[in-house]
């Protein structure tokens, strides 16, 4: 099932396309970032929600949150969710997925700066 859910996630994004025009295998965004961080979950089981622009992501934002947000996207541990707009930069994404990584690996809850310490390093293949 976890299976099915990342490939429907990964062919979801394939039809992504930014600005600069990549298109992206989200497993192998995840394994790039896993590789970086030294960090390799058994399962990850987040999902990504693409929206049309950034008005849609603060808005998903605050569905979950409550609050607003101007983050061009982000990562919902509430939720395990990560939520991106249809264009961005790809080091957005390895930040996002970055998120989702640590949440998977560490069982644990760890302090908020750590955690995005982690997904920044993430960012750069
Ligand atoms: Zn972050």
């Amino acid at each position: 099932m976890k299976y099915l859910m990342i490939f429907i996630c990964a062919m979801t994004l394939m039809g992504c396309v930014s600005s600069s025009g990549w298109r992206v295998d989200t497993q192998e965004v995840e394994r790039e970032v896993s590789k970086t961080l030294q960090l390799f979950p058994s399962q990850t089981n987040y999902r990504i929600l693409i929206v049309p622009d950034t008005v849609a992501v603060a808005a998903e934002y605050t569905r979950i949150y409550g609050g607003s947000t101007q983050a061009p996207a982000f990562y919902s541990s509430i939720e395990n969710l990560i939520v991106i707009p249809r264009e961005c930069e790809l080091n957005i994404l390895r930040h996002e997925i970055g998120h989702a990584v640590v949440q998977a690996y560490f069982k644990a809850p760890i302090p908020t700066w750590l955690h995005e310490e982690l997904a920044q390093r993430a960012e750069l293949p």
